[in-house]
């Protein structure tokens, strides 16, 4: 692999260049403007597998009504997972709360400095151990997600399969990289240029601020992307006014059960057979993707005198859609409630830029 045998001062180019372009590229993101580690942390478990776009408000949400440690340790798990609503992967939220109420209880509500303490946190993988590590305390410790990983592949023309890359040897070749002397804008340098010019399927390489450094400058495809499954589900909305509260009305809901694989304890609509309400068209069509699967979701509605005849009415819950912003949704629940009007977009009131104690504020 041609990176590997770089010459140093080869390498002080390459470090050079991708600093510099990071410096003036960098997308202004929240969480680039602080260098808490709570505040970091918070933003790296969002991020897992998560679009930036989705992130930025979320987290913004997240610390402004938890903005330290100690605030999270305290809050219950529905109050965090309704701020998680619309993320996905709701055990990444679990986990850093029940990270967040060890911290408090045994370690005096900070986190460890250190890679390899924060490594022994549950939820805590080797990415989001690096990551904190090297942008809050500068510690000389390579980052490895998947952009990273891309570029990796690309600049040094490895193979996937290569027996040189399993997971420890692409940490390796990552470590070689990185700079000693700023290792936390090194590592952010290398995921923004995975995330915005080393894209997955075509690589802006002509603007790349290390095409001369690049082994294959675009003839390389990277990993290749999971065959995605397809899988057709359908929901019900039943409303009804609520007699004495003004205009408001409440929408019918079940919650899943705490036993369950996937978002235990969470809100969604009601479900319906897979083949809808016979004769009746939806009043809405969505697609919802999870990890490797589409799901194409048809909503129906239904009238209230008829909710009865749902499998599981028993546990149905009417909800004022006044209170649907105080409970955890499912994505997919939040994303059908909003599409249809029933539950408000939240209205973001930007002051100036969001820095932790003074985060913006949503209405
Ligand atoms: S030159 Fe192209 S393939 Fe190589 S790192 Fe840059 S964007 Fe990626």
């Amino acid at each position: 692999m041609e990176s590997v045998t770089l010459t140093d001062r080869q390498m002080q180019s390459f470090r050079a260049e991708l600093l510099s372009w990071f410096t003036e590229n960098a997308r202004d993101l929240p969480w680039r403007r602080t260098h808490d580690p709570y505040c970091i942390w918070v933003s790296e478990v969002m991020l897992q597998q998560t679009r930036v776009a989705a992130v930025i408000d979320r987290y913004t949400q997240f610390i402004h009504k938890f903005p330290s440690l100690v605030s999270l340790a305290l809050a219950n798990e529905a109050d965090v997972l309704t701020l998680w609503s619309g993320l996905g992967y709701y055990r990444r939220a679990r986990m850093l709360h029940s990270a967040a109420q060890l911290l408090v209880r045994e370690h005096g509500g900070s986190l460890p400095k250190s890679s390899a303490e924060l490594r022994r946190l549950p939820g805590v993988g080797d990415y989001t151990a690096a990551a904190i590590a090297s942008i809050a305390h500068g510690e000389s410790v390579a980052v490895v997600d998947g952009n990273v990983e891309r570029v990796m592949l690309r600049l040094t023309g490895a193979e996937v399969g290569d027996k040189h890359l399993s997971a420890t040897g692409l940490k390796e070749i990552a470590s070689r990289f990185l700079a000693p002397d700023a290792p936390g804008a090194f590592n952010q340098a290398m995921m923004e240029l995975g995330a915005t010019v080393c894209l997955p399927r075509a690589p802006l390489c002509a603007s790349c601020p290390v095409q001369a450094h690049c082994r294959t400058r675009g003839e390389h495809t990277a990993r290749p992307r999971k065959q995605m499954l397809s899988k057709k589900i359908n929901y019900a909305l039943v409303r009804k006014s609520q007699e004495g509260n003004g205009n408001s009305t409440a929408v019918l809901l079940a919650r899943r059960p705490p036993s369950a694989s996937q978002m235990p304890g969470m809100w969604e609509l009601p479900g319906l057979p897979a083949k809808g309400e016979d004769g009746n068209e939806p009043i809405l069509r969505v697609r919802h993707s999870v990890t490797n699967t589409n799901y194409y979701v048809g909503v129906y509605a239904m009238d209230a005198n008829n909710a009865s005849q749902l499998a599981g009415s028993l546990s149905h819950v009417w909800i004022s859609s006044k209170k649907l912003h105080e409970i955890p949704l499912t994505g997919l629940a939040r994303k059908i409630l909003m599409r249809l009007d029933v539950l408000a977009k939240p209205r973001q009131v930007r002051s100036g830029k969001a820095l932790p104690g003074s985060p913006s504020i949503f209405i």
